[in-house]
């Protein structure tokens, strides 16, 4: 498969995690990253893995080939940065998606930068184009459409005729980083991002945790508090942290 990205990055750079490799950065640092690579025109994807996405690339080898072929592969909350200190090899920060994509936002704003939004559900990626505007007013929304296509829907030629720079892919895990690792070599738009539910944040349908409980490292219970039927999601957390302690007392990935 070719990933397309990861050409630039030595990937033994990374900090790895239960097999998934971590870029050791800010969200400041990511996302000038991310400028860059759209500046120069450097094709790749970013993902954002959290422990349920670690734990589901343990099950996928094709997952962990997507996810270990970004550009950048973001530790997308306190899992992660919890993880890797229990391995003896910290991160020097979280680096959550959402505030990469703020980032990075903020940056293409000034560039007059475009995006086009991809996936939630229909009317979501409207409201959120319509915030986003408000908000970056330099920022152009090139296009947009919902996630609910079908096999026949040529979605990559509609990205492509809108001529992106950067195309938010909002599609859940693990479709979100097996669509980018499939699509991102055909597409125009020099960088893609998997997002999540970031689309539904910015459409105001989801409200972000509080600033206090994001200092905390809390954001992950008040998502649980809000949508309690993300319990049987986060049940994998407890099995996630005991293979991190097996990976750090044995070695390899835990198992
Ligand atoms: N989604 C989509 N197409 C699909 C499945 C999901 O567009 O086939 C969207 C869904 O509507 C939601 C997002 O993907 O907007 C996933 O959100 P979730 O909160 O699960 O992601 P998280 O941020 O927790 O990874």
């Amino acid at each position: 498969m070719d990933t397309g990205g990861a050409m630039w990055y030595n990937t033994r750079m990374r900090t790895d995690v239960l097999g998934v490799g971590f870029d050791d950065t800010t969200v400041a640092e990511a996302a000038k990253r991310a400028a860059e690579m759209i500046f120069r025109g450097e094709r790749g994807y970013v993902v954002t893995p959290n422990p349920e996405i670690v734990w589901m690339c343990r099950k996928n080898a094709e997952l962990k080939e997507a996810v270990n072929g970004a550009a950048l592969v973001l530790a997308d909350g306190v899992g992660v940065t919890l993880g890797a200190r229990i391995l003896g090899r910290p991160l020097k920060a979280r680096a959550p998606g959402i505030d990469f994509i703020e980032a990075l936002f903020g940056l293409m704003s000034s560039e007059g930068g475009r995006v086009f939004l991809l996936g939630a559900k229909p009317g979501v990626a409207e409201a959120a184009a319509e915030n986003l505007r408000r908000r970056y007013p330099g920022l152009v929304v090139a296009g947009l459409r919902d996630g609910y296509f079908g096999v026949g829907d040529d979605v990559t030629g509609s990205i492509n005729a809108a001529a992106p720079d950067l195309l938010v892919v909002c599609l859940g895990a693990p479709k979100q980083e097996l669509w980018m690792a499939e699509n991102a070599p055909r597409l125009n738009a020099a960088l893609c991002v998997g997002l999540g539910g970031a689309l539904d944040v910015f459409a105001g349908a989801v409200k972000r945790a509080p600033a206090l409980w994001r200092r905390l490292g809390l954001e992950w219970l008040y998502r649980l508090i809000s949508n309690p039927g993300r319990l049987k999601r986060m049940s994998i957390l407890p099995l996630y942290l005991l293979a991190v302690i097996r990976s750090g007392l044995g070695g390899g990935d835990g198992r």
